[in-house]
Parts: C-alpha cells; sequence; structure tokens
C-alpha cells in the first residue's frame, strides 16, 4: 500500500484499546488515501462509542473526515456527561452485566437486560428498536453500525461500573420504583394485596409493600435491604439525581 503516515496521539483513557500505542500514547499509521478517520481510529482499536472530540492538526473534524498523510490526529475521550439525544435516557446490558443492570433498576434506570445471551446481531437491533444505549465490554458488538448508542464498561468490578454509568451519563435516579428482576414499574400495594407472595415472617414483621405491574413480583422493605440501601445511598449522595 501507498498510503502516508499520520500521527495519532490518544487520550490516557483510551490507550487501554491500542497496545501499540504504549507507553507513549501515540501511534502511526498509514493512510489509504480513502478511509474515513472514524474508520482509521476504530482499526487502532479504540470503539467509536469512546472517542470524544477528533482534532486535526488542532482543527476539530467530524469522524468523516478522510486523511490525506501528513496530520497529527488527537482523539479526546467522551466529554461525562455525555449527551444521548433524540430519546429518553435508557439502557440495554448485555449478558455479562446482570448485576450492574439489577443496580440501575434499583435506582429507577430503565435498563433492559436478558440473561440469557441474544447474540450481538439481535442486541444491536434492539438497541436500535428502543433506542437504548447498549453497554458492553465487547468491542465487536460496540462496532455495529446498527446500535442507537453505546459505551465501553471499563470495570469488571459492578460498583465500579455503577459508579462510572452514572458519571458518564447522569440518568435521573428514582429509587425503589422499578423491579429489580424484569424492569417493571413498581406500584404501592398492601399487605392483603401481597399476602400470596409472602412468606410468613415477612408479613409478620413489614409494612411498606410494593409489587411490579409487569410480573407481580412482591416487595418490601426489610432487615435484607442494608446492602441495597447503602447502594442507593451512595448513588443518590453523588448529586446525580434530579428529580
Ligand atoms: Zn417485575
Amino acid at each position: 500500500m501507498n498510503g502516508r503516515e499520520i500521527h495519532v496521539e490518544f487520550a490516557p483513557g483510551l490507550v487501554l484499546f491500542v497496545p501499540r500505542a504504549r507507553p507513549t500514547g501515540t501511534a502511526r499509521t498509514t493512510t489509504d488515501g480513502v478511509s474515513t478517520l472514524g474508520h482509521v481510529v476504530e482499526s487502532l482499536g479504540v470503539p467509536l462509542t469512546e472517542a470524544g472530540t477528533l482534532l486535526v492538526d488542532g482543527r476539530e473534524v467530524a469522524p468523516g473526515y478522510v486523511p490525506t498523510g501528513g496530520e497529527t490526529v488527537s482523539v479526546r475521550a467522551v466529554r461525562h456527561p455525555q449527551e444521548v439525544p433524540g430519546a429518553p435516557l435508557r439502557f440495554l446490558l448485555d449478558v455479562h452485566l446482570g448485576t450492574l443492570a439489577r443496580r440501575l433498576r434499583l435506582l429507577g434506570v430503565d435498563t433492559a437486560y436478558e440473561s440469557t445471551d441474544l447474540g450481538d446481531p439481535a442486541l444491536a437491533a434492539l438497541s436500535a428498536a428502543d433506542r437504548r444505549v447498549m453497554l458492553s465490554r465487547d468491542r465487536g458488538l460496540l462496532r455495529r453500525r446498527e446500535l442507537w448508542a453505546g459505551a465501553y464498561v471499563y470495570s469488571t468490578d459492578p460498583t465500579e461500573q455503577l459508579h462510572d454509568v452514572l458519571d458518564r451519563f447522569r440518568p435521573t435516579l428514582r429509587p425503589w420504583t422499578r423491579c429489580t428482576a424484569c424492569n417493571g414499574l413498581l406500584e404501592e400495594a398492601t399487605k392483603e394485596q401481597v399476602a400470596d407472595r409472602l412468606k410468613g415472617g415477612t408479613q409478620r414483621s413489614y409494612d411498606v409493600f410494593a409489587q411490579c405491574t409487569s410480573c407481580g413480583r412482591a416487595y418490601w422493605r426489610g432487615a435484607h435491604h442494608e446492602q441495597l440501601e447503602a447502594i442507593v445511598e451512595r448513588a443518590m449522595s453523588r448529586g446525580t439525581q434530579d428529580g
């Protein structure tokens, strides 16, 4: 190939995607004069969901810009909070992110998740159809063009994952309003209404009840909620709630 060389500098948070850019955060590559900058960045390893502003010789360009060689390209990280225009903020999580899915639902964030692997094409189609932000650690999935929007999940630890998603997207938090099992909305219920789904001890000890409008699962405030209360408290104290 007779391409000419371009010099690409990556934001520190993106270097993990580009082993050849270590340790300096820069990589050299050649351009064929036809490929877009978006394609070049992606082929170097960075999912486009993670690339923020692109600069060519200090000037902002669109991902469709076609480098001709000789340029210095700077790839910035996505800005936080990230705007996702055009639809209410809602998420779709891949099969590996079940704990994160339950925690987002606990906080009242609209979160679709299936515990069976639907496969990348079906997930991407679902993201597009429902206008959901696809969260995944699978770069191949995040590369799919059909996605409505996507974001790479950087950590394998659910606590850090939750922190990162809240920091990046700042979703409105409404704790205790969604079913952690199915994402359905909860409604208040009396003890009598949910009696058939409660064990004897629960029935005697607790008074605050809710039930899922989708799957009927019963909820109550009890001692076993301590860990969940801590998750909610921590999320709310971040100051990300606005409603
Ligand atoms: Zn439910």
